[in-house]
């Protein structure tokens, strides 16, 4: 399957001059650990099980292989006293049991009339999260100078790995990202002004920030998310600069620690579930 992969070069200087910020020696592919948890809850043991069985976390752990860390790095599936919550700290990242299980509470109980099957409405903001979470990580052990708010910059991140991929798989995951979104914005306007005050931005703001991200990158592809009026059109105008600012800063400082020949390898075999 061919991907869309950038071969895009930095400058060798500036790439050794970024390589040479780690201060944990030298950096390799194949750096991440999993690990699952027994969950506390027994409730959680279907989720736990069912996670182990489709082999989610060595599914990650091979889609982000290509990355040269510094250090191992290790996603840890738990459960989170009640939590529906993802984390990194300290070189470990924590996906909580209790969010697969509310993103499967949330899933449509059948495809949606504009196509969204209940599987990509976990699959895709599953894997956004994990990608979150391991941009947080890539910002630490690269030691990633941010303007602006991390966490808005670990979503640009998140989505454009995602959009590097395969474009019907892309398309998939970015919208079932969005529905979830969706979703946490009707909750979010029951609870007034709190989640102005989160380090986050809204989730409606989550929301048409990743739809922007998907419409600058293939403005073709995801064409209806303007003529359907989707994405108003004074934001849709921006997005193709958007997308190109981020492109940029994961060129400039993610790209030189990706193994390219082995991310269009493992990234071209991805393949997501259709059912
Ligand atoms: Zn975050």
């Amino acid at each position: 399957m061919l991907i869309v992969y950038s071969k895009a070069m930095v400058p060798a200087a500036l790439a050794l001059a970024i390589l040479n910020t780690s201060a944990f020696g030298e950096a390799a592919t194949n750096q991440i650990q999993v690990v699952y948890e027994a969950p506390k809850e027994r409730d959680l043991e279907i989720v736990y099980k069912d996670m182990k069985e489709r082999r989610v976390l060595e599914r990650l752990q091979e889609f982000l292989s290509p990355f040269k860390l510094p250090r191992p790095l290790k996603f840890t599936f738990q459960s989170c006293d009640g939590e529906d919550d993802a984390f990194y700290f300290d070189y470990d990242v924590t996906l909580c049991y209790e969010l697969v299980d509310e993103l499967q509470w949330a899933k449509p109980r059948k495809t949606t009339e504009d196509g969204l099957t209940p599987h990509d409405a976990v699959a895709g903001p599953f894997f956004s999260i994990a990608l979150h979470e391991f941009a947080h990580a890539v910002f630490d052990l690269y030691n990633v100078p941010i303007f602006g708010r991390e966490e808005d910059a670990a979503d640009q991140l998140a989505a454009y790995i995602i959009l590097l991929l395969d474009k019907t798989i892309a398309s998939r995951l970015i919208r079932g990202t969005a529905y979830e979104f969706l979703t946490e914005s009707k909750e979010e306007k029951s609870e007034s002004t709190i989640a102005y005050a989160s380090e986050h931005g809204t989730a409606e703001q989550r929301y048409y920030n990743v739809l922007c991200l998907a419409f600058g990158a293939d403005p073709k592809r995801f064409s209806s998310l303007k003529s359907k009026n989707i994405l108003p059109e004074e934001r849709a105008d921006a997005c193709q600069d958007e997308f190109e600012q981020i492109e940029d800063a994961y060129k400039a400082v993610i790209l030189p620690h990706v193994d390219q020949a082995l991310a269009e390898k493992v990234w071209g075999k991805l393949e997501v579930r259709t059912n």
